[in-house]
């Protein structure tokens, strides 16, 4: 008998589209505003598709996550990625709420001195920090957060030139019981590497050590794992204080709590399975306080949140391009939004709801974007009601990474708009234009010409 041949055995989330645990459609009303301003108007005056941001929900977000902490912990000083969405406008809206800035670029270093953030409330992260970057940032007396030994010994090298004392961290990685460990960045604590490298900042004349840093991974399901990489800061913390008898000033927990998107592949929403701010500040307070620090030498409580105080403050207005019907009988509606815009949609199933009254039929479909390439899927498979070409769809929680991830492929990207907590619509990005692509090219003489 003729051996049958290997089949790829493929594993399919079953999308059934009948009764399920949370009833039969996904959606049940149309969001025609946001913040009670209109999305097609907003289409109309701005383009599809357009990013939009709300302020009340920033502020609000930032409030509630201070909050969250500083009812339980005496000094809590939150610093905004910039790398989660650097347009200026929201950067200020932290930095109006009293966030400073942390950065992981020269690009973003600067984005934040000519928003006017001071330089010694700047930390500088980040594997890659060139001679001139880290001179620049000794010169202004920022955070510079050390990630490996070749920075460590440049440092050593540039302070001593430059006679100057560098206020530095090291940023420590660690078995937190989260896996795969994120130990690329940083000097490993079980190691003892995080301890040699400690030992040689005090041994320089010129590093002051003033903070030690962790920032353990992204999209945290799990706050256990912030107690373990507060308690194994606190180890260090502790040590310092036993040997060379001088205190830390600050613990950096850095980011990566989760915001409420659906991840790809999650049974239960988003919303459902993360864990509360609240939560993830009681893990992190109780061990920093029973961790037996002196009262008067509490280090600082610093947080790098990111994407938990953003994502569900941006939306993406788009609009339906057309409809077909693909061989093995799928409906496909394709977007003028795409993962070009999107990036986040390679991990989210972002919610996206039609934007204008719709019939009560419904069909699991596949939401193509505009772009060339196949792998421009923004759902896989979503139920919604029967989209028509002209629809307007908004996509919710894309606050955090795609305006900072985007690609400008194919299409150049759209307006970026701020709704103000008095409902007044700005912008705060402009469309890209064929001058602002143009306006980066040259054309040697010999290639100015041709005929065709
Ligand atoms: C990206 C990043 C953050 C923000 O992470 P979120 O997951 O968005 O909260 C904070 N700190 C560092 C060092 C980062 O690289």
């Amino acid at each position: 008998m003729e051996k049958l041949k290997y089949e790829r055995p493929v594993i399919k989330k079953l999308n059934a589209g009948l009764m399920n645990k949370f009833g039969t459609r996904s959606e049940y009303a149309p969001v025609t505003h946001i913040e009670g301003v209109s999305v097609k108007g907003m289409i109309e005056q701005y383009g599809s598709p357009v990013f939009v941001l709300v302020e009340r929900q920033i502020r609000k977000n930032y409030q509630n996550a201070v909050r969250a902490f500083k009812t339980r912990y005496p000094k809590v000083q939150f610093a905004w990625s910039y790398k989660t969405n650097y347009i200026n406008a929201i950067c200020n809206i932290f930095h109006q709420e009293g966030s400073w800035a942390e950065v992981v670029s020269m690009f973003e270093y600067q984005k934040a001195i000519q928003n006017g953030v001071p330089s010694q409330k700047i930390i500088f992260n980040g594997p890659e920090k060139t001679t001139a970057d880290l001179t620049i940032a000794i010169d202004g007396d920022s955070l510079i957060h050390i990630d490996h030994f070749d920075e460590l010994y440049e440092l050593v090298e540039l302070s001593e030139k430059l006679d100057k004392k560098a206020r530095v961290a090291i940023r420590v990685n660690m078995d937190t019981g989260i896996y795969p460990m994120w130990d690329r960045f940083g000097f490993n604590y079980e190691s003892g590497q995080a301890w040699n490298a400690i030992t040689k900042i005090m041994a320089s004349t010129h590093l002051e050590l003033v903070g030690l840093h962790a920032h353990i991974g992204t999209f945290m399901l799990t706050t256990s794992a912030y107690a373990i990489a507060a308690a194994k800061l606190s180890d260090l913390a502790v040590n310092i204080r036993h040997y060379y008898h001088r205190p830390i000033q600050y613990l950096d927990l850095g980011g990566g709590f989760p915001s409420a998107n659906t991840l790809k592949g999650s049974y239960l929403s988003g919303a459902d399975i993360i864990p509360s701010i609240d939560e993830f500040a009681e893990a992190i307070t109780n061990t920093i306080l029973n961790y037996g620090y002196r009262t008067d030498e509490l280090p600082t409580l610093v947080l790098e949140t990111g994407r938990a105080l953003i994502d569900d403050a941006g939306y993406l207005l788009g609009t339906v391009v057309a409809n077909k019907r693909l061989s093995d009988g799928r409906r496909a509606t394709i977007m003028d939004f795409g993962v070009n815009l999107l990036f986040t949609s390679f991990w989210y199933e972002h919610k996206i709801t039609p934007a204008q009254e719709f019939g009560h039929q419904t069909e699991d479909m596949v939401l193509y974007g505009p772009l060339c390439m196949n792998i421009d899927v923004v759902r896989e498979t979503i139920n919604l009601p029967l989209l028509h070409k002209g629809d307007h769809v908004v996509v919710h929680k894309v606050g955090a990474y795609n305006m900072t991830q985007w690609m400008q492929f194919i299409h150049m990207r759209p307006n970026v708009l701020l709704i103000d907590t008095k409902g007044e619509t700005h912008i705060i990005r402009r469309n890209e234009t064929l001058e602002t692509i143009n306006s980066l090219e040259e054309m040697p003489t010999h290639l100015k010409n041709f005929h065709l």
